[in-house]
């Protein structure tokens, strides 16, 4: 067994029998990592608060080459994030950024911009509106992993656009002569595509501090939870929750 060591975000905890733990990191190493901690329990007061959800870990696991549970030996805490924690909308946002990294990540696959990401985004969460931070998240996540698809012309006739046409059930942005062989395709504005556009062409930094209208935050929240929807096949559950208390915080 090979002893690792890496910087890890706490993604997810569950208990494990009486005394241990399986928690998902997401590590600037070796990407998303499931570690098994043993002797939580006993140690509540002291080891509890370590593994809390999106705190930022320096750990030392042993590598198990039979499974993908490895077994985690030391933890020591880097960052807790600790301005986000007393606020429910900050919580509720980590809790999404943690669950969509979770659905779209492999075990094993280093992407050290979604750990970066990641703590860019607990790092300002509650300094940022959570609406305009989410986007960003979105667009930087799918763009490392992927998913997001052409955005630079038309996926047919490869003609460049400022506004376009998208097929969700395609995941493709259409010209309006290639757009009607596509009966699902709605239209997309120039802001939002402009958006995107920027998101993938610029660092966290600049992208943050790129200006939005409401409307545009507002169209691109309906595309990406589309997108995503199309995408995962089911909204999260901590997508759902945000939905819930939103009305409730913005009185
Ligand atoms: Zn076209």
């Amino acid at each position: 067994m090979a002893i690792q060591k890496t910087s890890a975000i706490v993604l997810k905890t569950q208990p494990f029998r009486s005394t241990s733990l399986i928690v998902t990191f997401f590590s600037s190493t070796f990407g998303k990592l499931r570690g098994l901690v043993k002797g939580v329990r006993q140690e509540r007061e002291m080891r509890g608060a370590i593994f809390e959800l999106f705190t930022n870990l320096d750990i030392v696991y042993y590598e198990k080459t039979r499974s993908d549970l490895h077994l985690v030996s030391e933890a020591s805490i880097s960052e807790d994030y600790n301005a986000m924690r007393g606020k429910l909308d900050c919580i509720a946002t980590a809790s999404y950024f943690a669950e969509l990294t979770d659905l779209t990540s492999e075990v094993h696959d280093p992407h050290e911009k979604i750990f970066e990401l990641l703590d860019f985004s607990y790092r300002y969460l509650a300094a940022l509106p959570p609406a305009r931070l989410s986007r960003l998240f979105e667009i930087k996540l799918l763009n490392e992993i992927g998913w997001l698809p052409y955005l630079e012309g038309c996926i047919t006739c490869q003609a460049p656009l400022e506004r376009g046409y998208f097929s969700m059930r395609q995941g493709t942005l259409l010209c309006p002569n290639c757009a009607p062989a596509h009966p699902d395709a709605k239209p997309l504005d120039r802001e939002p595509l402009a958006v995107m556009r920027y998101y993938i062409h610029h660092d966290l930094d600049a992208s943050i501090r790129f200006p939005m209208t409401r409307q545009t935050e507002k169209d691109l929240e309906v595309f990406m939870s589309s997108f995503l929807l199309e995408r995962l096949g089911k909204p999260l559950k901590s997508r759902i929750f945000f939905d819930k208390i939103s009305p409730v915080l913005s009185l």
